[in-house]
């Protein structure tokens, strides 16, 4: 990645913005020139600048480039977008009478920018179809349709049991290192074989973290239908804070021109940290936690941007996957329940689950999905039907079986089903599974085909289960990733190949000595 852009770099975005907007009545305004009062910390105060706007971009010596995040009488609250050394106490400052906008269209799809929009990648400049600005309104209640369409993410345990839709928005929460941006790249990933655009945005992230994701989807993915929005943790407060704003600009052309996006944002609680510090360095007042009072309304009208939009207006949508960090598991602390109620979900992550080798670690008690099984396909919904209460059961009985020895028959049977369970939802990265490789796991599940199979040969199985189904039953599977019906033929034949790859691979192991 080429280090942080140049204030030049600044002045050439700002050129280029101005030749997309149309009208440009700059010419007719009087030039004032303010002047800066005071610089630290990525915030400058100015004064003189009586005709300056809320969320106005300022332009500081030296051609770096500001916004105003605060007007009082006297003085403006600006937040430094670019790390200039020429700004300092009576420093000049214009207004440019512009708000913040980003370059989009597809000219963005395959490259790392910064919140501008300016390229980190390769010097090469962004074509941009237009800049709109990172601010925008939600599309309004008669503009959005139902969320019926599956977001397929290759993860077995989110698609069977917490399913996400086209337009929904489901927050990743957990802990420190308990794979939340894994599970993002993966559904990432696994886009390539959808038409949806990925855009990532890391706010506040190591550089290095930036590029193993950005790495991983190029090695694995559709990086050509990517889009990746970075303010790394070195880049100014003032960037990190626009990135969430720009990633959704730029996803919404997608959005509002019948497509389907997905936007991935690595994290919002850093987002609030951001915001809090920006907050405080401007002399907001403080409230819980030292959040300021809109840090609610900020995310609510970010995460509103997501949606399914009615087949009049094109019918695209934008999927959000938000993330957030919590700590110790507290997931009833401010940003965590705040951003658990804006959120139509939860995929929770458990740090115990996570040490105990079960990966992904998604806690299925605590996880929830309120759009869930309208979105998934009819044939995945029907084989995922009894997942959730079987293995709900199974980890309660494990619990009261710890202790006391294995109670009746049945009881065993349970349990015997929930090990298996257990071993198929544990699952690699970078090993998604098709619908029909899905599917027929889970009918076999169904069938009883596991419950003599011991879990341990689960993996192996679950990695030769594709190519068997691609020779055995080809026409089958391909109906079924293509989003087909599942009658009874087809599921006896899934269970078939699931039967006879099963046997094969039981009797080539032997059996562990005990
Ligand atoms: P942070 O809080 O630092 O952002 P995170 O919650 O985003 O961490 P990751 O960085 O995604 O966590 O994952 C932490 C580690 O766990 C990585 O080394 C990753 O390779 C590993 N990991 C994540 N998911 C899986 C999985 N399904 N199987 C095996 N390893 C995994
Ligand atoms: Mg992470």
């Amino acid at each position: 990645m080429t280090p942080n852009p140049t204030p030049e770099a600044g002045a050439a975005w700002l050129a280029r913005s101005r030749a997309t907007v149309a009208a440009e009545p700059l010419a007719a305004r009087a030039q004032t020139l303010g002047r800066v009062e005071h610089a630290a910390d990525g915030i400058a105060q100015v004064s003189g600048l009586p005709d300056a706007r809320l969320d106005e971009v300022l332009c500081f010596a030296g051609g770096s480039l500001g916004f105003a995040l605060t007007l009082d009488a006297e003085r403006i609250g600006a937040v430094l977008l670019d790390e200039g050394d020429a700004i300092e106490a009576g420093s000049p400052v214009t207004g440019t009478g512009e708000v913040l906008r980003v370059p989009v269209g597809p000219g963005l799809l395959g490259r790392v920018v910064d919140p501008m929009g300016r390229p980190l990648d390769r010097d090469e400049a962004v074509v941009a179809e237009a800049h709109m600005p990172i601010e925008r309104a939600a599309p309004a209640i008669a503009d959005r349709a139902l969320v019926t369409e599956p977001v397929h993410t290759g993860v077995l345990v989110v698609d069977a049991l917490f399913a996400l839709g086209r337009g929904q928005r489901e927050l990743i929460i957990g802990d420190r290192a308990t794979g939340k941006t894994s599970f993002a790249v993966d559904a990432i990933i696994n886009q390539k074989h959808s038409d949806i655009v990925c855009v990532y945005i890391a706010i506040g992230q190591r550089a290095n973290a930036v590029r193993q994701v950005i790495e991983a989807v190029r090695a694995h993915g559709a990086p050509e239908r990517c889009v990746f929005v970075v303010a790394s943790a070195a880049d100014p407060a003032g960037l990190q804070w626009l990135a969430p704003f720009a990633g959704f600009t730029i996803a919404e052309y997608f959005r509002d021109r019948g497509r389907h996006a997905l936007v991935v944002i690595d994290d919002l609680t850093k987002h609030a940290a951001t915001h809090r510090e920006l907050a405080l360095l401007t002399r907001q007042p403080p409230g819980r936690e030292a959040y300021p009072g809109d840090i609610f309304y900020l995310h609510a009208r970010l995460l509103e941007r997501a949606a399914k939009l009615s087949p009049e207006l094109g019918g695209g949508s934008l999927t959000a996957l938000p993330i957030a960090q919590t700590e110790a598991g507290a997931l009833s602390a401010y940003i965590p329940t705040n951003l658990i109620s804006i959120t139509d979900g939860q995929i929770v992550l458990d740090s115990h689950l996570f040490a105990a080798n079960l990966r992904p670690a998604v806690q299925v008690g605590l996880s929830v999905s309120r759009v869930g099984g309208k979105a998934q396909t009819h044939a995945l919904r029907a084989v995922s039907g009894r997942l959730r209460l079987d293995y709900a059961q199974f980890l309660e009985l494990e619990m009261f079986t710890r202790f006391g020895g294995l109670g009746d028959s049945r009881v065993r049977t349970q349990i015997a089903r929930g090990e298996r369970i257990r071993a198929l939802l544990t699952q690699p990265r970078f090993a998604a599974l098709r619908p029909a490789d899905q599917i027929a796991l889970l009918a076999a599940l169904d069938a009883g085909i596991f419950d003599a199979f011991p879990p341990a040969l689960i993996a192996e199985l679950r990695r030769r289960l594709a190519a068997q189904l691609d020779t055995e039953a080809a026409a089958q599977a391909k109906a079924l990733n293509a989003g087909g019906e599942l009658d009874a033929a087809a599921r006896d034949t899934l269970i078939g190949v699931v039967r006879r790859l099963a046997q094969s691979i039981a009797t080539a192991t032997p059996p562990a000595t005990p």
